[in-house]
């Protein structure tokens, strides 16, 4: 059976892993006034009414981060908080490698929203990502990071 070859263009699980950290390592170095103070707020979608969108690089990022905590699958929370914040301390599981809509945008405590014209860069690196991992663009953190929880399994 002919299979189509990939081009040299698309990404292994690995090589993504690395470039989307080095994007929040840019993230962070940016000279843009922000300072979680890991309120939490953001994380009750709920109240927010928004949930963040993962590309599929983001989506393994965090997926390897979950699976380092021993976990396999995605945690359950049915109160409408973000079901990786932790039932009991009220910490995100994951937070080092958080998504970069975690990073960028809900929290007003931590100074409001990023401008898109401050980061639209690294957003469409993290989309260049996505596209060389055959993904289908940003979807619902939880959907996406359970995708990718069974992808990291292969
Ligand atoms: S991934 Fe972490 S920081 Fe982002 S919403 Fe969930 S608990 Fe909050």
């Amino acid at each position: 059976m002919h299979r189509a070859k990939k081009s040299s263009a698309y990404f292994d699980n690995a090589s993504a892993i690395a470039a989307v950290k080095e994007i929040y390592r840019d993230l962070a170095e940016r000279p843009i006034e922000r300072n979680c103070t890991l309120k939490t707020e953001c994380c009750h979608f709920v109240l927010t009414g928004e949930t963040p969108y993962l590309t599929k690089g983001e989506a393994l990022v965090a997926a390897k981060a979950v699976r380092n905590t021993g976990r396999k699958e995605m945690p359950k929370r049915v109160d409408g908080a973000c079901s990786l914040l932790h039932p009991r301390t009220s910490r995100c599981l994951i937070y080092q490698d958080r998504p970069f809509g975690c990073r960028t945008h809900f929290c007003q405590a931590a100074g409001g929203p990023y401008a898109r014209k401050e980061v639209v860069d690294l957003i469409h690196r993290l989309e260049e990502i996505d596209q060389k991992l055959d993904g289908t663009g940003s979807r619902d953190l939880h959907s996406a990071v359970g995708e990718a929880l069974k992808d990291l399994r292969y």
